[in-house]
């Protein structure tokens, strides 16, 4: 661990120790991020560039099958998650708490430009009842073709709050028949 994210970690009263007890992994930062979409409010969202081509196919797959997707969150820097930490204890949460929803920073998935927090219209963000929607019978179904799985089920083992919204992008196994890949 670097000396600016143990500092970050400090800074935040977290205890690098509980959150390996935990079994999280630390994330790094990708070098370099695309563009993968833009929200109606014109916010650009990053993504590593496999990701984003990733996404992209997935979205107008779904969309030809009458589903509509948009992204909530993409890529996001360990600065930034540091910031919404720091927002949660200020506004007087308990830590324990804020770490069942939010990463500690340097932990969260959103730092490698590989995950996505998918949105549906007509499904408030982020909320658990997400995954009574089409759009996530769809993803279930169709999401690992094009490289996506759900990162957090119910009951996962890290410990976090079932997120039936956040898919990560893996890098395809290059064992995979090249026709099953998309
Ligand atoms: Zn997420």
């Amino acid at each position: 661990m670097s000396m600016m994210l143990a500092q970050r970690l400090a800074e935040l009263g977290i205890d690098p120790q509980t959150l390996a007890a935990r079994g999280l992994r630390l994330h790094a930062e990708p070098a370099a991020l695309v563009e993968a979409d833009r929200g109606a409010d014109g916010r650009v969202f990053e993504l590593i560039a496999p990701a984003a081509v990733a996404w992209q196919q997935l979205r107008d797959a779904a969309a030809a099958d009458g589903i509509s997707l948009f992204l909530v969150s993409a890529f996001r820097s360990i600065a930034r998650q540091h910031e919404i930490v720091a927002a949660k204890l200020a506004r007087g949460q308990r830590l324990e708490e804020i770490l069942r929803v939010s990463a500690a920073p340097g932990y969260s998935e959103h730092h490698t430009g590989r995950a996505i927090d998918i949105g549906t219209p007509g499904s408030p963000l982020l909320e658990q009842e997400f995954e009574t929607t089409a759009a996530y019978a769809w993803l279930t179904a169709h999401a690992g073709r094009f490289g996506f799985t759900l990162s957090y089920p119910a009951g996962n083992a890290d410990g976090y709050l079932y997120e039936p919204w956040h898919w990560c992008w893996q890098t395809p196994d290059p064992r995979t028949p090249k026709e099953q890949q998309v």
